[in-house]
């Protein structure tokens, strides 16, 4: 499946046409490799095209780790947004992979049949999981078992997440106890699994440090939670069509429900081998990066063997990457690349492990100065030879790594007094250490930013540490190198660095936070978007990443007096459906309290019947979704159905699961499904900073999972009501915080719409309720809501009284479309894997 990006246009003005670039592999050192092409003033010299087989634009691979553990959100680590390709004029071929190089002819061959000639053409097609040989691995179709996962891309992690989450699978085995192994375990145990890991070396990390470090490094994940068995090597993969278990090769079988490959990569080499390129481990380059005997093909990153060695990390990528623009730009033909030396960090939390070169002596004349104290699982090996350090382990103990990086990278010169490398004595002060960086010390290894960098933003006006980190991306990878990245900005800024307040704000490009600019907006009247950016933003500038979090607190604020400005709304909000992956949206009908009828069922029917919608399916919130409808089709859709739009997208109110209750269960002491219903019309719409997700049960069985929902309700005995807030049960899990206990549902709805409107004007913009209830404190929240301790609760009431008011049915809107173009197609900007159909 293909999708281009707007073409290359018009920039050029120059007499010589500009040469063809291609670059295969939309991956870390693909894209890195062009941005430092662009900069370089590649753009005036080629047309430049880009092959991915990653349906996606490009991201930051390392922190797939972090996406795992559930700290970072996947739509968080995009390096380069689609819009940069389309801003530099570079033709995007996202998902779509190349199979083949014809090097006489200069082109190439994907696999969706486009062939496209080349000028000048860069490989970078990094690596992929190593899957080691085992029986039971695949299945007899040839794919890889269900339950088996590698730990690559992104939809590995998704795949990963979704499988962990699935409340039946409680165990996991992770092969491999190395660096990735280990991410992967921590990861996994995020998610409540069992996690077991299975390592074929005598010890944790053996590829970065010695026994000694290995064995400490094993006290504290097993301190996580996590069983370790070194020296064994898994044979089998137990299981008919999934999982069930791993066989290993000398003690008894492990049960499991997943299995994580995390056995090493192998460069992914195919397509070079295939058109005839010199391939040893992977493909071999010289010193300029250009592939071996050819001309005009280059290659970079985990795909590239220099000198006999192949790099699996970042921070030779982005050397590569220099060099090689340098010479396909002609901008420093005599630059070389030597090889890299490399350091690596373990991300998992609470388990600091940084390890470069050495793990010990070599020669009889290197140091070797040692620090052990496995009861707090702390460990130090630093290897100096030459009276330079060549090695370092470091687990337990991290404030000496950001110096000691820079020494091991730099050959920074080693206090005569050896201790102070490991501990603060007197030995080189920090201050010290981070202005005898050089100019080109890499600060941050993830995204490759030099002191240099760093140092030029602080020049050119950056004077917050925050400023400096958005100005050149350093510090937003695994995050290590934030010490030493604040400590370089404010040497550079000679004591005049200024505290973020940026920090405080409710939306980025408003320099307020969320009480003063409710303040002012009341003091001033405004009432659409555009007026607040005109009154109080700096220089009246209209932010982007600002609307959609300044429209809900208008709306919230204002209800009926609020101006509507299409352009402050997400997509979603726009058409009021939920796209989806394949660009088609799904659309959801009301259905209060999961209750439907003979008529809206029929309705429904007729509708999907006509509109050939390809899959209908019963969504978690107890409604039924009809997915796949373009976008050109949904006022058609929504006037056939003639029903009230279910509020499955947006941050809103959304829904209220309930379970049978009285009327119909033995159990039941509450009439949940009518009280369900009653919420459901009275709330419906209502925007929040964040979706709203609701439940009543009609006894303490729960079985409409009211513990895990922004607002939960339970009946108990005496036909009393229970209401919980502040529960979830998505990436992130919690129990809710019971509120009150009341007598009657008309106290639940009055407690429940006032914690509602509370939350409204008092969380942070996208911050759940799982968050905003502990921040703020369940006797705090009693307090103002139950007790009336601040002599709100009336204004709370009358302000929710006031939104439930205004309501409006979005899908009224089909006869009358806001902007011409509200529900006309746009051609997906990436190509979108299709939604398949069961
Ligand atoms: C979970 C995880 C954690 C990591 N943590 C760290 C860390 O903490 N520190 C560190 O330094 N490194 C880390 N790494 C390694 C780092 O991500 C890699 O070194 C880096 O991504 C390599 O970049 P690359 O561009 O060479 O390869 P990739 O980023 O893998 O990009 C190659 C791209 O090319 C595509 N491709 C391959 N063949 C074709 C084809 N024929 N046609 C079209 N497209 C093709 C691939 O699908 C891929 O999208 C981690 C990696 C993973 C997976
Ligand atoms: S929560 Fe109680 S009342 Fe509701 S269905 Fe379950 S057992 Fe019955």
């Amino acid at each position: 499946m293909t999708s281009v990006l707007d073409r290359p246009q018009g920039r050029h003005t120059g007499a010589a046409p500009r040469r063809r670039l291609l670059v295969v592999g939309n991956g870390m050192a693909g894209a890195r490799a062009v941005e430092e092409i662009l900069a370089r003033g590649g753009a005036e010299q080629f047309t430049i095209t880009m092959f991915g087989d990653e349906p996606y634009g490009n991201y930051n691979r390392i922190m797939l780790s972090h996406v795992l553990s559930g700290e970072e959100s996947d739509a968080d680590i995009f390096l380069n947004a689609l819009s940069w390709y389309r801003e530099n004029s570079i033709t995007l071929h996202a998902g779509v992979r190349v199979d083949r190089i014809d090097k006489a002819t200069k082109h190439v061959f994907s696999n969706d049949g486009r062939v496209t000639p080349y000028d000048t053409l860069i490989i970078a097609t990094g690596s992929r999981s190593h899957m080691p040989p085992m029986d039971g691995l695949y299945t007899p179709g040839g794919s890889v078992k269900h339950g088996v996962f590698g730990f690559r891309t992104i939809d590995d992690t998704r795949r990963m997440v979704q499988h962990a989450q699935q409340e039946h699978h409680r165990r996991a085995v992770v092969i491999g106890g190395g660096l990735l192994g280990l991410e992967a375990a921590y990861g996994l145990k995020s998610h409540g699994i069992e996690v077991e890991v299975v390592h074929s070396g005598g010890h944790l990390m053996n590829a970065q440090m010695g026994p000694d470090g290995g064995a400490v490094l094993r006290r504290s994940v097993e301190a996580l939670g996590i069983r370790v068995h070194t020296s064994s090597r898994t044979t089998a993969v137990l299981g008919r069509d999934m999982v069930s278990g791993v066989s290993l090769r000398d003690r008894e079988d492990i049960a499991c429900d997943m299995v994580v490959v995390a056995a090493g990569i192998r460069p992914n080499v195919d397509v070079a081998v295939l058109s005839g390129l010199p391939v040893e481990r992977a493909i071999v380059v010289d010193d300029r990066l250009r592939v071996q005997d050819e001309d005009d093909i280059y290659a970079v990153g985990e795909c590239v063997q220099h000198r006999g060695e192949v790099y699996g990390l970042v921070a030779p990528l982005w050397e590569q990457a220099v060099v090689l623009a340098n010479h396909v730009t002609g901008a420093d033909t005599s630059s070389a690349y030597l090889g890299s030396r490399t350091a690596t960090k373990l991300k998992v939390a609470g388990v600091d492990v940084a390890s470069m070169g050495l793990h010990g002596p070599e020669l009889v004349t290197d140091e070797h100065i040692v620090f052990s104290e496995p009861s707090r699982g702390i460990f130090k090996s630093i290897v100096v030879r030459d009276n330079k350090m060549v090695g370092a382990t470091l687990l337990g103990d991290s404030r000496k790594v950001a110096y000691l990086t820079q020494a091991y990278d730099r050959g920074l010169p080693l206090p005569d007094e050896r201790i102070a490398l490991m501990f603060d004595v007197g030995g080189p002060g920090e201050a010290v250490g981070v202005a005898e960086l050089d100019d080109g010390a890499q600060v941050c290894n993830c995204n490759g930013v030099s002191k240099k960098a760093l140092v030029d933003a602080v020049k050119g006006g950056c004077t917050t540490v925050s400023g400096a980190m958005d100005a050149t991306r350093a510090g937003k990878g695994c995050g290590s190198c934030k010490l030493l990245v604040k400590q370089v900005v404010e040497w550079a800024a000679d004591g005049a660095v200024e505290e973020d307040p940026a920090a405080s704000y409710y939306v980025p490009g408003i320099p307020l936070d969320k009480p003063a600019l409710m303040a002012a907006i009341r003091k001033q009247g405004l009432r659409s978007v555009s007026q607040v950016f005109m009154a109080l933003a700096p220089g009246s500038a209209e932010d982007a990443k600002s609307k959609m979090g300044l429209a809900s607190l208008l709306k919230m604020m204002l209800a009926d007096q609020y101006i509507d400005e299409r352009d402050a709304r997400f997509i979603n909000d726009r058409v009021h459906a939920n796209i989806q992956r394949d660009g088609t949206f799904s659309v959801v009908p009301q259905m209060k309290g999961g209750v439907t009828s003979v008529q809206q069922l029929r309705r429904i029917a007729d509708v999907a019947e006509k509109h050939n919608v390809p899959l209908i399916k019963l969504t978690g919130g107890q409604r039924i979704d009809l997915l796949g409808i373009p976008k050109e089709d949904l006022p058609q859709v929504w006037a056939d159905l003639d029903m009230p739009s279910g509020y499955a997208y947006g941050k809103s109110f959304r829904t209220v699961k309930t379970c049978v209750g009285k009327d119909f269960c033995r159990y039941g002491t509450g009439d949940s499904t009518k009280l369900g219903i009653e919420i459901e019309s009275r709330f419906q719409g209502i925007e929040s900073p964040a979706k709203l997700k609701l439940a009543v049960s009609g006894c303490p069985r729960n079985c409409a999972e009211s513990l895990v929902k922004d607002v939960g309700v339970v009946a108990v005995e005496g036909g009393r009501w229970e209401l919980y807030v502040g529960g979830a049960a998505g990436a992130h899990i919690r129990k809710g915080d019971l509120l009150a206990t009341v007598d009657d549902p008309e106290e639940v709805k009055l407690l429940t719409g006032r914690f509602m409107q509370y939350y409204r004007e008092n969380a942070n913009w996208l911050e759940r309720t799982y968050s905003f209830v502990p921040r703020v404190g369940i006797e705090h929240l009693r307090a103002v809501i139950v007790e009336d301790s601040e002599g709100v609760a009336a204004e709370l009431d009358a302000a929710m009284q006031a939104s439930v008011d205004s309501y409006v049915d979005p899908w009224s809107e089909r006869d009358d479309p806001l902007t011409p173009g509200q529900f006309r197609t746009s051609l997906p900007l990436t190509v979108l894997p299709q939604v398949p159909v069961r």
